[in-house]
């Protein structure tokens, strides 16, 4: 039976050593704040701290040339070095007799775009050398070098801290009303009028047509099912221990297809030319929590393998389902779209939290892991495990949402069952559309507005 330990026991085992972004939130712990969410969301979806940290660095010599010439951040420098002279009862030399050992230093940069961060030491120490027969120029030259670290540093922060208080603008605005039985029912039959879901409801084996080759879907061109873009893990195990079955007939690489052209339908071709497709990993093991039955319990552990997503790569057993690859790359996808489906999902969480009690802490789920903490609330089609915590700001929403709507025995009962989750995820992925569908416009109310 799918929807509920059957499908979810198989989703997201955090891998050995995960990243602490994607450290789970335990019940009884304290909710993150939605302002630390939207950090570390737009901190993931930009490249996280090595991306800040690589761009820091590109800017640091372009910023020290165009602050050795500048009069200002040598006032800044200097009234920090005074002070600092002032404190041990020393003095300082007029800032003009100053100014050299920085420009000084600057101008012998040999080729500035080379080796940002060694140009910049060797000037820094280059200044420093010349200021050494007087401890207190030593001390200018520190700070001026110090500051124009922190302001290469706070500019490549910038567009992420702008990001956060752009989010937490619109965020804090938004309304959203809960429909009542009736209205749903009403809400249910206008989704099921969306040209795609009526696409969806009569291609029941989800034959879907193949995209058009010659429409570009992902940025980088092609399909997840590329030989270039899937790579078989076989996690070190002996040719023996190896489970090869899905690879060696070709079935899984016909599930990432299927997976590809449902997701390719799905989203907004607009939004998928924006994020280059990710790197689909098989494991060469058994999806864990794939038929409990007495063959699988003699399954060693080495051999099952509970699929995830990690920036920009979906691991997966080789014998997972389809509608399992659409979930990992549905993670993908709602860390990497900049439309408003994130947004959203967490004004729907929070929203059907508050209603359910409103907890400062983490809730348990009673059939899901002791170390995933939810939300509250109810989510009568896809269970609680929807609503799971995530340090990083990401969500399940997206996923199972997708999950559900790409699996033909439970796309109806996705659509009737929570039309408002359902169609936070629809507006947000497919936004063409499902806005220019008149016969959604009299439920927008129970939509974040
Ligand atoms: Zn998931």
């Amino acid at each position: 039976m799918y929807g509920n330990r059957a499908v979810q026991d198989r989703l997201e085992m955090p891998p050995a050593s995960p990243p602490p972004v994607q450290r789970d939130v335990a019940p009884g712990s304290a909710l993150p704040n939605v302002t630390d969410l939207a950090e570390s969301h737009y901190k993931e979806q930009m490249g996280g701290d090595a991306a800040i940290s690589r761009a820091a660095e590109a800017r640091i010599i372009p910023d020290l040339m165009a602050r050795s010439g500048n009069q200002a951040m040598y006032q800044t420098a200097y009234a920090k070095a005074s002070k600092l002279a002032a404190t041990r009862g020393t003095w300082m030399p007029d800032i003009h007799k100053l100014i050299p050992l920085v420009t000084n230093a600057v101008a012998a940069i040999p080729n500035p775009s080379l080796n940002p961060q060694q140009d910049f030491r060797a000037a820094q120490a280059a200044a420093q050398n010349a200021a050494r027969p007087d401890p207190v120029h030593i001390v200018f030259a520190v700070t001026f070098f110090h500051d124009v670290t922190n302001y290469a540093e706070a500019q490549a922060k910038a567009p992420l801290n702008q990001a956060v208080t752009n989010f937490m603008q619109g965020f804090l605005g938004l309304q959203m009303q809960v429909p009542n039985a009736q209205q749903k029912t009403a809400w249910a039959s206008a989704l099921k009028s969306m040209p795609w879901i009526a696409t969806l409801l009569t291609d029941k084996d989800r034959a879907l047509p193949k995209p058009d080759s010659r429409s570009r879907f992902w940025q980088d061109g092609g399909g997840l099912d590329d030989a270039g873009n899937v790579v078989i893990d076989t996690n070190g195990l002996p040719p023996k221990k190896q489970v090869r079955t899905d690879i060696d007939n070709g079935k899984v690489y016909e599930r990432i297809a299927r997976a590809d052209r449902f997701l390719k339908s799905a989203v907004d071709q607009q939004y998928l030319n924006r994020i280059n497709k990710p790197q689909v990993v098989v494991k060469t093991m058994y999806a864990s929590g794939e038929k409990a039955g007495g063959f699988f319990k003699k399954v060693s552990d080495d051999q099952k393998w509970r699929a995830h997503q990690l920036g920009n790569k979906v691991v997966l057993a080789q014998n997972d389902d389809y509608s399992i690859f659409v979930h990992e790359v549905g993670h993908y996808i709602e860390t990497m779209s900049d439309g408003f489906v994130w947004r959203d999902v967490h004004k729907l969480m929070a929203d059907r939290h508050a209603g359910a009690g409103g907890a400062n802490v983490a809730l348990l789920d009673p059939t899901g892991a002791a170390a995933e903490g939810r939300y509250g609330g109810d989510y009568p089609v896809t269970g609680n495990y929807t609503s799971k915590v995530y340090a990083s700001g990401s969500t399940e929403v997206v996923s199972m949402t997708l999950e559900y709507l790409s699996r033909p025995s439970d796309t109806l009962r996705m659509i009737e069952g929570d039309p408002q989750q359902t169609a936070v995820v629809l507006r947000g992925l497919k936004p063409t559309e499902y806005n220019n569908h008149h016969a959604l416009r009299a439920f927008d109310q129970f939509l974040p507005h």
